[in-house]
């Protein structure tokens, strides 16, 4: 026992030992070469050699955040990839652009590197859910950020494991020819997916269970409302993971599939900060924190100390199969949460009550906000889209256990209306579309 203590610390200290050596590697090239960085940090570090007075992984905390705002208003001020470009332009293999926010996109250029840094994210994810040699897995995720879909099926392939893409554009009918000739046993989708695709699955008169999957992994929206059912619907094994966008795969659950761990020591430096004081948390278990990361190897669109929003519950702090580190439950982005009498409710855990509430009830919703405020003491008014036209005298029952359903699991009183999913009209976007959740009242 003692010997195990003694070797996991001694892995701890050569983990951080080679952490620092890379972030040194990276803060050295991103001076050098960023205009961006060399503004921001001018008083801070004067000279590339400077950065040696980073002398361990906390010390860089005496460096600025770095914001999504800022990367945008670089790319306005020199288009189109920014002044904080971090490699010679004729080196860049792709350019990748976010979708889905209002105004211009953020574009994300690659080195071979790069790309090649991206797909080792991935492989780590497939190493803690277990995906083997044997497996097929189909990779049927249109994940929001530039680094989601395409690299994740590549990454299978570069990663010697059988990939089969299906992207957004798959029909149902598509997606069950695929399961039915190829006889895949993992699939790679968001978090609400399987349950969708369970149903249609029946509808064709073909039980989940008779398929062959043996685990999903899945990404996009919580987990914890949806895994049981999935479990039960399927006989899988449901494994959880995030990504982030600027960054590629940095989480995800091992055999235990009780939060994730963090994946990516050598792709990443990962501070947990208190969102309140933006100072480093103490890290115990249900502290709330809110993920910051530097990159350790990234050459066209360095990032440091990058603010993601992205707020987490600390769930564990150690693990049974021998992994070390905190592990995390995320619960929503901090400029996402709203405020009813002092609860705070993130859509993507609406969106998960939706869907374990089931049809004729479906995931697609609007919040209504008042005067477009955040913090409010009115009940939550939520448009729901039905899957079909209810009778009448079918609507008040539906709605007050739809409105109880919600009061149980968020602390919070709603206020629902009904309107048929496809009259949500086709301005709703997919549930990596984070914006689209809500609507000023009018
Ligand atoms: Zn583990």
């Amino acid at each position: 026992m003692l010997r195990n203590k003694i070797s996991a610390a001694a892995g701890q200290e050569s983990r951080e030992y080679s952490q620092l050596q890379m972030l040194h590697g990276q803060l050295k090239g991103v001076f050098g070469r960023s205009g961006f960085y060399q503004r921001k940090w001018k008083g801070v570090i004067d000279e590339a050699v400077q950065v040696d007075k980073i002398r361990t992984l906390q010390d860089i905390e005496r460096l600025p955040f770095t914001t999504k705002d800022e990367l945008r208003l670089s790319q306005l001020e020199l288009p189109p990839l920014g002044l904080h470009l971090g490699a010679p332009p004729n080196s860049i293999v792709r350019i990748s652009s976010t979708s889905g926010t209002t105004g211009r996109p953020l574009y994300y250029a690659l080195t071979p590197q790069d790309k090649l840094v991206v797909w080792e994210s991935w492989k780590n994810v497939f190493e803690a859910a277990g995906i083997g040699p044997d497996d097929r897995t189909i990779f049927g995720l249109t994940m929001g950020g530039p680094y989601g879909s395409l690299y994740g099926a590549e990454a299978l392939e570069w990663a010697h494991h059988c990939s089969i893409p299906a992207g957004s554009q798959t029909s149902s009918a598509r997606f069950i020819q695929l399961i039915v000739d190829l006889k895949p046993t993992v699939i790679i989708c968001i978090t609400n997916f399987p349950m969708r695709l369970a149903q249609q699955l029946r509808e064709a008169g073909i039980d989940p269970r008779s398929t062959g999957i043996r685990k999903f992994i899945v990404g996009g929206e919580p987990i914890r409302a949806v895994r049981g059912l999935i479990e039960e619907e399927w006989g899988a094994k449901v494994h959880d993971m995030m990504g982030i966008g600027e960054s590629g795969m940095l989480w995800a659950e091992c055999e235990r599939r009780d939060g994730m761990h963090f994946i990516a020591n050598d792709i990443v430096h990962m501070e947990y900060i208190d969102p309140e004081t933006l100072k480093a948390a103490e890290l115990e278990v249900g502290t709330t924190v809110e993920l910051v990361f530097t990159h350790l190897r990234r050459e066209a669109c360095p990032l440091v100390r990058y603010r993601t929003h992205d707020l987490a519950r600390i769930t564990a702090l150690q693990c049974t199969c021998g992994r070390t580190g905190p592990r995390i439950e995320p619960i929503g982005r901090s400029d996402d949460m709203i405020k009813v009498r002092g609860s705070s409710i993130f859509p993507s855990a609406v969106q998960s009550l939706l869907v374990t509430f089931g049809a004729p009830v479906t995931e697609n919703f609007r919040i209504l906000l008042p005067r477009g405020e955040r913090k409010f003491s009115t009940p939550l008014k939520l448009v729901v889209g039905l899957s079909l036209v209810l009778a009448e005298d079918a609507v008040a029952p539906l709605r007050a256990r739809l409105e109880a359903h919600l009061r149980d699991n968020l602390n919070a009183r709603t206020e629902v209306s009904f309107v048929l999913s496809d009259d949500l009209g086709s301005a709703l976007k997919g549930p990596m579309d984070r914006r689209n959740y809500f609507v000023d009242e009018t």
